[in-house]
């Protein structure tokens, strides 16, 4: 009865040393994507099967490639621009926004692709990961408004009140958006937490386009229509996109199960937002090339515009949002286990959840078990089940 159960789906092209993975009613509600029904690795990976997996075909391999070939991609980038941008040269205040940018980018696509390789190692190690995850996409829109402000608004704008306003703003939403985002999940499954995280992502994002849809807008000037224009249009048709496929789950809201390996909207999502990002960057560089040659054209770089604590900020709110990072960590680690599961009536129990204990629907008796002791042990136990 129980080996029947145990039954697990066997994807045969895996390279890694965890080949066989569990369907979505094997795994506890944490773990579960809406409408993925398979492809799931055990909810008690080690860093080692994590490791490999990515290596194997399962639901969460093409979110780490989607998000670490770009990853490499802009930091060949960041490496071939350094000697012309001279970051910290004489000049280098000029381009330092744009390196605020570049560092942030990475980190961001970095920080995805390890998060969404390490997240099946417990409940508690699934919530840092992302934590961590959410940690870098809020400093990135920090590194996004400096150079924004520096090279794409219009000129027109640079001493208006709202700019003043702007990145301080931006520093806020960035330690906004990571708190709000965290605190989804200590939240239920729902709309509710669904919309409350896309709007801490989306807002700063917002925010920081502010200036840019009144260029791309309702601006005429050579300035604003020229440079990075182009590339700026880009970036906003391609977030939207990636917005959508974010909240829609198409397309495996139609046909659950079909997409679970490759096509879901998650790894949608990150390909459209590293489009995004790019044609981002494009844009910002054509605006730094534009604004450098104009300003040389009148007798030299002109630092009016140019913020000129972009790497202070970032490092700040870098400290702050870590430490906000920090506090949701321990919050996660000091939340009461379940208690060692010594009672078969007593196994449903399981996971870690803010109330302590949620009950595992459809885990197989003796697995729910072997997850309700987060020691070593069950550890070994899980893992040499699933190799
Ligand atoms: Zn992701």
């Amino acid at each position: 009865m129980t080996s029947s159960i145990f039954t697990l789906s066997r994807i045969p092209f895996g390279l890694g040393s965890q080949k066989e993975l569990y369907q979505r009613d094997q795994v506890p509600e944490e773990f579960k994507e809406l409408f993925i029904l398979r492809g799931y690795r055990s909810p008690r990976s080690s860093p080692r099967q994590c490791f490999y997996s990515i290596f194997n075909a399962t639901n969460e391999t093409f979110n780490f490639w989607t998000h670490f070939l770009p990853a490499l991609y802009f930091l060949w980038r960041l490496v071939d621009m350094w000697p012309e941008m001279d970051f910290f040269g004489p000049d280098g205040r000029f381009t330092q926004p744009v390196l605020a940018l570049m560092v942030n980018v990475i980190l961001f696509l970095f920080m995805s692709a390890i998060a969404h390789t390490f997240n099946a190692m417990s409940d508690k190690a699934r919530h840092v990961c992302f934590f961590l995850d959410y940690l870098a996409v809020s400093l990135y829109c920090i590194g996004a408004a400096a150079s924004y402000k520096s090279y794409c608004i219009p000129h027109g704008l640079v001493h208006s009140s709202v700019m003043t306003l702007y990145i301080p703003v931006a520093m806020i939403n960035s330690t906004f958006s990571v708190m709000l985002a965290c605190q989804t999940r200590f939240m239920d499954h729902g709309i509710r937490k669904k919309l409350i995280r896309f709007v801490s992502f989306s807002w700063p994002f917002v925010w920081d386009q502010i200036p840019l849809f009144q260029r791309l807008l309702s601006c005429e000037t050579a300035q604003c229509q020229g440079g990075g224009a182009s590339f700026l249009w880009k970036q906003n048709i391609f977030a939207t996109l990636s917005a959508f496929l974010y909240t829609s789950h198409m397309p495996e809201r139609f046909s659950p199960g079909s997409f679970d390996i490759i096509g879901h909207s998650h790894q949608l999502f990150h390909i459209f937002s590293v489009l995004g990002t790019y044609a981002q960057l494009e844009g910002v560089l054509l605006d730094l090339q534009v604004n450098r040659e104009a300003m040389m054209a009148q007798g030299g770089l002109n630092y009016d515009q140019v913020d000129n604590y972009a790497l202070v900020r970032v490092a700040a709110v870098t400290t702050i949002n870590a430490i906000v990072v920090i506090y949701f960590s321990l919050r996660i680690y000091r939340t009461p286990s379940p208690p060692p599961c010594t009672n078969p009536a007593s196994v449903a129990n399981g996971y870690i959840h803010k109330d302590g204990v949620r009950p595992i629907s459809g885990i197989p008796q003796s697995e729910s078990l072997l997850l309700s002791k987060p020691n070593v042990n069950a550890s070994r136990r899980t893992s040499k089940k699933v190799e």
